[in-house]
């Protein structure tokens, strides 16, 4: 048994790979990133497993299906809204009867320290109707993960693990087990289990609901659920579901009476233990990171006269990352005073695009362009570039979801609003642009899309995009876009000039146009220069 000091993403990723791993896929994205990191870092030294990104969480998702079809074991991470993007597949897998281990491993935002939304993926593995394990600390990240590909192949289910950003930013001493072998490749002894025509699929749903029940006791069973405290009767029962657990063990010594407490880590909620609990209290807190799903069952599960209290009902912020302090509050303790620091202030520091960003530049030739025209209207996606929004830039005015902004131009661009201009970053433009750009060339749409182009997936530190720019550009125009209105230009400060009197003269076009605006990320050039350094230092 070694010890290791890992992040939370980390100590998945280790776990993933000490559970026999033969393949993982990801799409970076704040807070998930970090598993993948960690899975190419191994993949460089050791060979194997197969780590890589992908064009997009769906993707990502369809890859390790096809791994887990052979009967290997694979991960899929992403961030929360991620698991939008690959809802298609997720919900799917759950019915095809899974063979080799196949874990999800979703990575939330409550409190959105950079997210557009808190959305909770409990509730996603609720609705699929597939386990999920929910980590208090690194080492159950560690040991979950491990778990999470037994119970798959166990159940035939996916297994989703749910993070959250405090658990997968935060480091930890992890002590870790023996490394499985990988599973010998093998195909599915029912081929039809994965053919979801319609006869097929609804027996694998049935198959699905005939396992609930064993699922179920499963997590009954679980370790991973468990009660504390004295036996007898109480005023409070307290149940916590991931880190919140910390945040109550923090607090629980300072409360004069004692609690039951029950802590779920494990899911479907474990309803037996769920009654025994609450048939000794007569009021239950809820304390859960994200939404009230806990809360929310527990009102279909107890008595109606028991009160309930959590995020619902008040008694914690219904929004936000849940805090020692929250949970202290809803405990009916005073809050105790922070330490204060006398004359220290910290300056404050808005986000803000990097000193020399492209995008920079970029925007600036497009205001540029935009000044010849009374009204306009731009759509931007999802990446540093979203940044613009901010002053001195203010160059655009929506961020929704990836790839958004080509459909969005699009709609204005149709109900009369010209110029409509689209703003997409090159990856994001690979994730989820390309399908919406197909839409516009068919329609040809009064509207320009202007590819940022920065060479990487500079938001999430660096990766690489899953084409370089000389292959994006045939990629645009194999779509059908006319090569008379695609144009490719150095998004350099020299060229500002000149590259808005293009975008300008685009944006008069009546029809669709495309403009890319390519030059590298500050941030990765450099990092590319300081490893060229290195490396000629080392031969
Ligand atoms: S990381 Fe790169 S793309 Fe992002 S703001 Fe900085 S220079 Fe611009």
């Amino acid at each position: 048994m070694a010890e290791h000091v890992l992040l939370g993403d980390e100590a998945v990723a280790l776990g993933a790979i000490h559970a026999g791993l033969s393949a993982a896929y990801a799409y970076p994205g704040t807070p998930s990133t970090e598993i993948m990191e960690f899975l190419r870092v191994w993949q460089t030294r050791h060979g194997a497993p197969h780590a890589a990104w992908t064009a997009n969480e769906k993707t990502a998702y369809e890859e390790a299906l096809g791994v887990a079809f052979v009967g290997r074991r694979a991960l899929v991470s992403m961030k929360h809204v991620g698991l939008n993007v690959a809802a298609d597949p997720f919900m799917n897998s759950a019915l095809v009867s899974v063979h080799g281990g196949l874990v999800v491993a979703v990575a939330d935002d409550p409190g959105m320290h950079s997210s557009q939304n808190e959305q909770d993926s409990r509730f996603f593995a609720d609705f699929a109707r597939i386990p999920c394990l929910e980590p208090a600390t690194q080492q159950e990240a560690y040991d979950m993960t491990r778990e999470a590909f037994d119970l798959s192949e166990r159940f035939a289910v996916p297994v989703m693990l749910r993070l959250v950003t405090r658990l997968a930013h935060a480091r930890g001493v992890v002590r870790t087990g023996e490394t499985r072998p990988e599973n010998p490749l093998s195909k599915p002894a029912d081929r039809n289990a994965w053919v979801l025509l319609p006869s097929n699929a609804r027996r694998q749903w049935r198959r699905l609901l005939d396992r609930q029940g064993a699922i179920r006791s499963w997590a009954t069973e679980s370790p991973w659920n468990r009660v504390d405290g004295p036996g007898g009767q109480v005023e409070l029962a307290v149940l916590t579901t991931g880190i919140a657990r910390n945040y109550f063990i923090e607090n629980a010594g300072d409360l004069a009476e004692p609690v039951v407490h029950l802590h779920v880590g494990a899911y479907p909620l474990p309803q037996g233990l769920v009654r025994d609990v609450a048939a000794r209290a007569r009021r239950v807190l809820v304390l859960e990171d994200g939404y009230p799903l806990v809360e929310r069952q527990l009102r279909g599960v107890l008595p109606s006269a028991l009160v309930v209290e959590g995020r619902e009902s008040g008694e914690v912020p219904p929004d936000g990352e849940l805090t020692p302090d929250l949970v202290r509050r809803a405990l009916g303790l005073e809050v105790k005073a922070g330490m204060h620091l006398d004359g220290l202030t910290l300056p404050t520091r808005p986000p803000q695009l990097c000193q020399g960003c492209p995008h920079g530049d970029s925007y600036h030739a497009l205001q540029l362009a935009m000044a010849g025209f009374e009204r306009t209207m731009v759509a931007s996606d999802i990446g540093c570039y979203t940044l613009g929004a901010l002053p001195p830039y203010s160059a655009i005015e929506s961020c929704v979801c990836m790839g958004a902004s080509i459909g969005m131009a699009k709609g204005a661009a149709e109900a009369g609003f010209r110029p409509a201009i689209a703003v997409i970053g090159d990856s994001t433009f690979l994730h989820s642009g390309l399908t919406a750009l197909v839409d516009c060339v068919s329609a040809n749409t009064d509207m320009t899309l202007v590819i940022l182009d920065n060479e990487t997936v500079g938001m999430t530190g660096g990766q690489p995009t899953m084409v370089p720019s000389s292959r994006l550009q045939a990629i645009v125009l194999g779509l059908g876009v006319d090569p008379d209105h695609f144009h490719v230009l150095d998004a350099h400060p020299r060229q500002t000039e000149a590259n808005a009197e293009v975008l300008a003269r685009e944006l008069a076009h009546p029809g669709l146009s495309v403009v890319v605006l390519v030059r590298e990320c500050i941030e990765t050039a450099r990092a590319k220069k300081a490893e060229q350094a290195a490396s000629r230092g080392r031969s």
